[in-house]
């Protein structure tokens, strides 16, 4: 199953696509922790793409588009993927289309996330992410068992720079200026599937899942 995950910052896509990719057996591609991980082993993607992250900015199409393809070439992507955070231009949509074609492959579905703004900004104020294996938590939602440490590593649990008040606001505007075509552009291909990120993550899961059933990608 290919699937593309579209929907603000705060949506509930790198949590729908941590458990989902995991139960389906599938891939889960972000760009925005391909970028994390670019940045923290200081490549050179990461130190050019660093200032644009962290002011809440795209970073430019080309160098995130060269990430995925190199990406979508590798083994595990056989047996299907999740993108989540990518595409985000309708520039990025149409790169997106054309490295499809190189591989042969379609995309089955893209799940938009129809997110309320109090939502999206309530979830990434609280958001902290385990610093070593990238497991997403949140302070009231989705609390780790010890205060501060993961569950799954029990490693420490921190904050993203990018989820402080100011740079939220305008990772907001930048969704509504940039990304929020791609609705349309996917509407077009008859792709679009939307669910309510307002929802809690257990909910969702459960209306993503029957939905998956209905349209025949898996067996209910
Ligand atoms: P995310 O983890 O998806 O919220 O992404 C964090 C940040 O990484 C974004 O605010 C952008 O700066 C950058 N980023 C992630 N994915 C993309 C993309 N597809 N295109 C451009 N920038 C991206």
């Amino acid at each position: 199953m290919r699937l593309v995950f579209l929907g603000p910052p705060g949506a509930g896509k790198g949590t729908q696509a941590e458990v989902l990719s995991r139960d389906l057996g599938i891939a889960h591609i972000s760009t925005g922790d391909m970028l994390r991980e670019a940045v923290g082993a200081k490549t050179a993607l990461g130190v050019e793409a660093k200032g644009y992250m962290n002011r809440g900015e795209l970073v430019p199409d080309k160098l995130v588009a060269g990430i995925v393809e190199e990406r979508l070439k590798r083994d595990d992507v056989k047996k299907g993927f999740i993108l989540d955070g990518f595409p985000r231009t309708i520039e990025q949509g149409k790169m997106l289309k054309q490295a499809m074609e190189r591989l042969k492959a379609r995309l089955d579905a893209v799940l938009y996330f129809e997110t309320s703004e109090a939502t999206c900004i309530a979830r990434l104020s609280g958001r902290r992410v385990c610093k070593k294996c990238g497991a997403i938590y949140h302070l009231k939602n989705r609390p780790s068992k010890t205060a501060g440490k993961c569950d799954a590593c029990d490693s420490e649990l921190v904050q993203r720079k990018d989820d402080n008040e100011e740079t939220v606001k305008n990772r907001l505007v930048v969704y509504d200026r940039e990304t929020k075509d791609l609705i349309d552009f996917y509407k077009r291909d008859d792709l679009l599937r939307t669910v309510s990120g307002d929802l809690d993550v257990g909910e969702l899961k459960g209306i993503i899942t029957a939905l998956f059933e209905r349209e025949g990608l898996i067996r209910a």
